[in-house]
């Protein structure tokens, strides 16, 4: 009989689940709300009742899983199966997950960070097509990533990946990291706002960004996006700025690894074509030709699936 995967993505708000065939296809997929209190000290047990109550419920065993793989914020001990440092989680010392989940579900555990099962979830079944050289940045909140070459995630000494704090400006907007010009600080969707805010102070010409923002209005990087497609000139030009440090990033990635894909996913990303044509115009200018006729920009398919198949998919290591 084949063997099904139990994925888990844990963020700060909600622990989502699904149990997924081999092939990728998920079969059950529900969610519990993140209880972050007493230290994060609720999450392992809720996550460990959660899984025995619906293979209850489905009239599931433990031994019809080839394992469980989840994907966490912090810093992964991927052997030790730990999370240090997960703050939005409140996990400030290190949580022994893999070692409490088997004893209490009785089925094998695979851990690594967020962003780095969605760029698995994206190579697997998304935009990756499957292929072993691919790149993924999300465009959120942050700026995350994760870097799959000859077929195997790369984790460096931990930190491999981290896309978000490429330098694109040297002396620039400063970083949550401390640093001055991280990548996240210009195309997350806060760095948009941050482009808009700085450039309608100089601008002068006619323009609905503008004028919200002059008004005091709390706009989104959404906002900006829109209004770009409906031609309003200084959002143009904040677009151009974002997708000229986006494309900077993607050139130097590129050149790094010389990926098949590079997959473009997270909520700023929903701008869809407007953003990649604009990407890879800069991308074209900035890569090196082998790079430029190899190497190809395409927008994440799997939204918010992305973490939850790239989870179970550590699983499949288990077979
Ligand atoms: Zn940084």
């Amino acid at each position: 009989m084949d063997k099904k995967l139990l994925g888990i993505d844990l963020g700060g708000t909600t622990i989502k689940f699904g149990i997924l065939t081999t092939e990728g296809e998920i079969q059950q997929k529900w969610s519990v709300e993140t209880n972050i209190l007493d230290d994060g000290a609720h999450i392992v047990p809720d996550i460990i009742e959660s899984i025995n109550h619906h293979l209850a419920l489905y009239n599931m065993d433990k031994d019809q899983f080839l394992g469980i793989g989840m994907g966490t914020p912090g810093t992964v001990d991927l052997e030790a199966g730990t999370v240090v440092g997960a703050y939005n989680l409140n996990w400030k010392t290190t949580q022994n997950i893999k070692q409490e989940i088997e004893r209490g579900t009785g089925i094998s555990f695979a851990v690594d960070n967020d962003a780095n099962v969605a760029a698995l979830g994206e190579r697997w079944k998304g935009a990756g097509n499957n292929s072993d050289e691919v790149v993924f940045v999300t465009l959120g909140t942050g700026v995350g990533g994760g870097i799959i070459s000859n077929g195997q995630l790369l984790h460096g000494q931990g930190a491999a990946g981290e896309i978000g704090h490429i330098n694109v400006h040297p002396g620039g907007y400063l970083c949550t990291c401390g640093g001055h010009g991280c990548l996240e600080t210009y195309t997350s969707a806060t760095g948009v706002v941050h482009i808009a805010r700085d450039q309608a102070e100089e601008f002068a010409g006619d323009s609905e960004l503008k004028r919200s923002l002059d008004n005091g209005a709390d706009i989104t990087s959404k906002d900006v996006f829109d209004l770009a497609k409906q031609n309003d000139s200084l959002a143009l030009r904040v677009v151009d700025e974002v997708c000229y440090y986006l494309g900077f990033a993607c050139a130097n990635i590129a050149a790094l690894t010389n990926p098949e894909y590079i997959v473009i996913g997270g909520g700023v990303s929903a701008a869809g074509d407007f953003l990649l044509t604009r990407v890879i115009k800069n991308f074209e200018e900035f890569a090196f030709p082998t790079v430029r006729d190899s190497t190809h920009l395409k927008l994440a398919e799997l939204g918010n699936d992305a973490g939850l198949i790239g989870a179970a998919s550590l699983a499949l290591k288990f077979k």
